[in-house]
This record gives C-alpha cells, structure tokens and sequence, in this order.
C-alpha cells in the first residue's frame, strides 16, 4: 500500500486571513488534522468551515501520538499537522514527527505561511541578510545569561521569542551581556495591537510601561558593531584587554566576544590561557 502524505501546515499567528489558498484547501482534502491544541484549532478550522477528525499531537505525548499519526499515514491516509499558530516545528512540536516519517520514506510537504519569527525579522529594519533564530531563552536567570552569552557572538540578527512576564528580565540580561546594542521588540504582530519598541536595550527598558507587559512578543538584537567594524583577531584583542587595559579575565573575554563576534567561552578559555602569558600573540 501507498503511504500517505504528512502536510506541515503554517497557520495564522493572529490575524485569520493570514493563512495561505494552498494550507485551505489541504486542510479541506486531509484524512486527519493533528493539532497542538484542538478546541483551539477547531477554532480555526470551524472559522474557514472545515470539519475533520483531529487528533492531538503535542510536547508531552509526542511519541505515543507520533506512532498513531505515523500508522494512519502507513494505511495511506493524509494528515496536516497544525500547531497553535505559525509553522509548525519552529518552537513548537513537530520535528520528531517528520524525521520519523521522512525515514520511513513518507512523503513530508511542508505549506510554508505565518511565522512569528520571520515576520518580526520582516519588520525591524534589522539586518536580515544573516540571522540566528534561537527560540525561547531559559527562563532561569543563571540559565538564560550562560545561553545569551554564547549567542553574543553569532553572526547576524538575533531572533527570539519570549514570554511577556520575562520580557524586561531578558531585556536587562542582554544588556548586561551583549552591551547597550540596538534591539527591537515586536509584540501582537498581525494583531490589533501590533507595536514594535526600537532603540538601544536600555531605550527600550527604560520606555518599557509600568506594570507587566502582555501579549505575544518577539525580541531581535542587532548584531554587534564590531563584529562589522572590528578585524583585530581575538587573542590580539584580548592580549590588549588583559595586559594593556588590565581588566580581569571574565570581563576582557565578555568584551573581546563582543568585539570580534566570538562566542563568550570561546573568548573566555583564549582569555585563561593568555592571562598567564609574558609573549604577545
Ligand atoms: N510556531 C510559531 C511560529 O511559527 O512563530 C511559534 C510558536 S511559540 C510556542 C509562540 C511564541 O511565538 C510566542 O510566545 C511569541 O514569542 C511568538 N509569537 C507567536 N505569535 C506572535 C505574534 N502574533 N506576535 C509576536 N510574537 C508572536
């Protein structure tokens, strides 16, 4: 028998109409709709009158569901997959699911639409050309300054996404590890309340409101100046920071990342091993 097709199907990420001809009419074809939530994309599906058998198919019952969703498609039925909004996969549950049935050799289609992280990119006037999209930070503090610090030095835009009530937190954090480079904020993209606060970190919490934020908010960093500007190689700029400025090795190789783009243990290490150094590089 012919297995089936396993559409990946993006959904709008607030505004209803934000949801492609191609995702309406497979989502009208499929045997069977697996949704991260169904009453929410029931939602969905009852708005565009379409009705399907759903399924679940969220973070904590991947694997059992994913054997289930796996067996209709090996009977021959299609299936989308859906997630609460956006694309699917991105943030969201998913992957395990394609790369168990793209190693089955069932064929994966992916109906590309809304993705919160892309349209906020879209709109910030930040460099898009290179980018680094890594999802949600920890929400523990000493988790979330170790995970900002190695994104100090990634080429490009940084992409993230984060929960209004931590907003202000992670604003503060990168800050404190990335210095005062320019950042936006887009919040309630597609929404009646879309807003995008642009400015230097400590701008923007500064204007932060009073009180805590809310809705859905994407945070973008500006890659740093020097990562542009700077062709002085690492352990030259840390060897400067160490031995001519003085500054302890935790701060030299904070700095020095940020300057050349490097990534914080990588300077870090470079840092521990020049401190005791008497030859410059
Ligand atoms: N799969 C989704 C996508 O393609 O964007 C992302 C799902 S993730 C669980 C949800 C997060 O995406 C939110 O907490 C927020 O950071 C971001 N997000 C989703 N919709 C948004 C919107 N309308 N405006 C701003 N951020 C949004």
């Amino acid at each position: 028998m012919t297995s089936g097709t396993l559409y990946i199907i993006a959904t709008p990420i607030g505004n209803l109409e934000d949801i492609t001809y191609r995702a309406v009419r497979i989502l009208g074809e499929v045997d069977l709709v697996a949704a991260e939530d169904t009453r929410h994309s029931l939602k969905l599906l009852n708005h565009l009158t379409i009705s399907k058998p759903l399924t679940s198919y969220f973070d904590h019952n991947q694997q059992f569901k994913g054997e289930r969703i796996l067996n209709a498609l090996r009977q021959g039925k299609s299936v989308a997959l859906i997630s609460d909004a956006g694309t699917p996969c991105i943030s969201d549950p998913g992957y395990q699911l394609v790369r168990d049935a793209a190693a089955e050799g069932i064929r994966v289609v992916p109906v590309p639409g809304a993705c919160a992280a892309i349209t906020a990119l879209s709109g910030s006037g930040l460099p898009s050309d290179t980018f680094t999209f890594a999802g949600f930070p920890p929400s523990r503090q000493g988790k979330r300054r170790s995970f900002l610090s190695g994104l100090s030095g990634v080429p490009g835009t940084l992409v993230l996404y984060e929960a209004p009530h931590r907003l202000e937190d992670t604003l503060a954090d990168l800050l404190e590890v990335m210095g005062d480079r320019q950042v936006v904020v887009a919040r309630e993209l597609t929404k009646i309340y879309e807003e995008y606060a642009r400015g230097t970190l400590s701008e923007v919490l500064a204007a932060l409101p009073p009180g805590r934020t809310r809705g859905e908010i994407v945070i973008l960093v500006a890659p740093g100046q020097a990562v542009v500007d700077t062709a002085e190689p690492l352990d030259r700029v840390l060897w400067r920071l160490l031995k001519e400025e003085g500054l302890s090795v935790k701060d030299a190789s904070r700095k020095a990342a940020e300057l050349t783009g490097t990534a914080r243990n990588e300077a870090y290490s470079l840092a521990l091993q020049l401190k005791d150094s008497d030859s410059p590089p």
